[in-house]
C-alpha cells in the first residue's frame, strides 16, 4: 500500500440490526475510538436508512478533515452499485446508500456487505492473514461467511449463506426452507432451543453455555447439537472450495474453545480424505466489520491500488 492510501482520515460504519458501529481510522488504519449507536429497526426501514445519514453527519463533525467514508450493510448487497439490495433484518429494499452517502457529505464512499467486509479484516489485520484458501464465518444472530479462493475474495452477492445450508434439523429458518443451519447454532436459535427443553426464558447462546459448564445436561445437548450441525455444514464447504483456515467470528464465538474444540473433533471425524481446515477464532471479535468498512474507505484514496489489491469493489 502506498503512502497517500495509508495516510488521513477515514470514517467507517457498519449498520447492524441492532447497533450501528463507527470509527475514524487515522494515519495507517489507527482506530480512533468506536462509537455506537442504536439502530432504530423497530420503527420501520426507512427510518433507518435517515438514522444512518445522521450517523454519518454525527461521525463528519467529529472529523471534519475526513478523506473518505466506508459503510457495510448486512443483507443483499451490490457492492458494485452501492446499492442495498434487500435485508430480512432491517426490512428495506434498493437503498441507493453510496450515493445518499455521497450527496449528503461530499465525499467520496466506498460500500460494502458487513461479513464480506468484516472478512476482509480479519485478513488483513486479523486471525486471517497470509492465508489464500479462508473462510470467515460470523455466527451471531445469523450465520454467513466471506470466502476467498486463490486469494481473491468471492464477491458473488448471493453467495456465501452457509446459514441457510440443509443440516437435517427438520425446523422451519425464517428464511421459508426447513432445516437450515441458522435454525440449530445461532445465538437466537440455541436459546430457543433450550427454552423449549427446560422451559426457560433465557436469550443468547452464553447462559445456555453458562448452564453446559456447571453442568445441566439439556444444555449441553443443545449446544453438542450446534457444533454438530456446524459440522455438518462445514464438511459441505470444506468439500467443495477447501479452505486452509476458517476463522470463526460472531457473538457465538466467544465460547472460545467450547466451541473450537469440539468442532475441530467433529469435523475431523466427517472428513474422510478432504484437508482438514485449521479452525481459530476471530481476532478482531465485534469491531471486524466495522474495520472493514474503513479498508473500503481506504481503497478510495488510491485507485490503482484498488483493482490489484483488494478483493472488494468499493
Ligand atoms: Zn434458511
Amino acid at each position: 500500500m502506498n503512502e497517500s492510501r495509508m495516510s488521513g482520515r477515514v470514517i467507517a460504519l457498519d449498520v447492524g440490526g441492532t447497533a450501528m458501529k463507527g470509527a475514524v481510522l487515522g494515519d495507517g488504519n489507527a482506530v480512533e475510538g468506536f462509537h455506537q449507536w442504536p439502530t432504530p429497526r423497530e420503527a420501520g426501514p426507512e427510518r433507518v436508512v435517515t438514522a444512518v445519514l445522521d450517523v454519518v453527519d454525527d461521525l463528519l463533525q467529529r472529523t471534519p478533515d475526513a478523506r473518505a467514508i466506508g459503510l457495510v450493510v448486512p443483507g443483499l448487497v451490490d457492492d458494485q452499485s452501492g446499492v442495498a439490495l434487500y435485508s430480512e433484518n432491517i426490512g428495506w429494499r434498493d437503498v441507493a446508500f453510496r450515493s445518499l452517502v455521497a450527496e449528503r457529505t461530499g465525499l467520496p464512499v466506498g460500500f460494502s456487505h458487513d461479513v464480506r467486509a468484516g472478512g476482509r479484516a480479519e485478513r488483513e489485520l486479523g486471525a486471517g492473514q497470509g492465508a489464500d484458501e479462508l473462510l470467515f464465518m460470523p455466527i451471531g444472530t445469523g450465520i454467513s461467511g466471506a470466502m476467498y479462493s486463490g486469494g481473491r475474495a468471492l464477491e458473488n452477492k448471493y453467495g456465501g449463506e452457509i446459514g441457510h445450508l440443509d443440516v437435517g434439523s427438520g425446523e422451519r429458518c425464517a428464511c421459508g426452507d426447513v432445516g437450515c443451519l441458522e435454525t440449530v447454532a445461532t445465538g437466537p436459535s440455541i436459546a430457543r432451543r433450550y427454552n423449549a427443553l427446560a422451559n426457560t426464558e433465557l436469550s443468547g447462546a452464553k447462559p445456555v453455555l453458562e448452564r453446559m459448564v456447571s453442568g445441566d445436561p439439556l444444555a449441553a445437548r443443545v449446544w453438542n447439537e450446534a457444533v454438530e450441525a456446524l459440522a455438518v455444514a462445514l464438511k459441505s464447504y470444506v468439500t467443495i472450495l477447501a479452505p486452509e483456515l476458517v476463522v470463526i467470528g460472531g457473538g457465538v464465538s466467544a465460547a472460545g474453545d467450547l466451541l473450537l474444540d469440539p468442532l475441530r473433533v467433529s469435523l475431523q471425524k466427517k472428513l474422510l480424505w478432504q484437508p482438514m481446515p485449521v479452525l481459530a477464532r476471530a481476532a478482531l471479535g465485534e469491531n471486524a466489520a466495522c474495520l472493514g468498512a474503513g479498508l473500503v474507505a481506504r481503497d478510495l484514496l488510491d485507485p490503482s491500488a484498488n483493482a490489484t489489491t483488494t478483493g472488494l469493489d468499493s
